[in-house]
């Protein structure tokens, strides 16, 4: 589990005090709180959010029994991400448009297999979540029909019915 210091607070409560963060892609970003200002095309990289040891419990909760992401609650100014305007600055020179579909899918792929190998006991819990919120999250914004983890069910209940 991430057990490190950032200046990033829980994206929750701006409690400063993190146990645990996960990466959602960019266009998540337009689900959170106070999100509608932000350039999600221009965010380069994922975006990351942070949660203290009560709000982890809670969306852990939330993700695994209800079925719920928590990025409604989730307030952008405390999530974690580049501009692309921040790194031309840096690096003065102007690169390309973020390419977000790849990203979304690079996430999607890696969330699908943490979804199959949910019962392998090297699969922490907070990778499961973290897949859950990007499947619920792209679903949600209509970038795929049915998350990876309500299929997975859907396939192991349809295999279970054919037996
Ligand atoms: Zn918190």
């Amino acid at each position: 589990m991430y057990a490190g210091r950032t200046e990033t607070p829980c994206c929750l409560c701006a409690n400063e005090d993190t146990v645990s963060r996960f990466e959602v892609p960019p266009r998540a970003v337009t689900l959170m709180k106070n999100g509608g200002p932000i350039a999600w095309r221009d965010i380069v990289g994922p975006v990351t959010l942070q949660f203290c040891a009560d709000d982890w419990e809670l969306v852990t909760e939330l993700a695994l029994e209800m079925d719920m992401h928590p990025l409604s609650r989730c307030n952008v100014a405390h999530a974690s991400f580049s501009l692309r305007e921040d790194f031309e600055a840096l690096l003065s020179a102007t690169k390309d448009e973020p390419d977000q579909t790849k990203q979304e899918t690079e996430l999607l792929e890696r969330s699908r297999a943490v979804i199959e190998n949910r019962d392998d006991p090297y699969t922490e819990s907070r990778d499961i979540v973290e897949a859950i919120v990007i499947g619920l999250a792209l679903s949600e914004l209509e970038v795929i029909d049915t998350p990876p983890h309500q299929s997975a069910v859907a396939a192991a209940v349809a295999e279970k019915n054919n037996i």
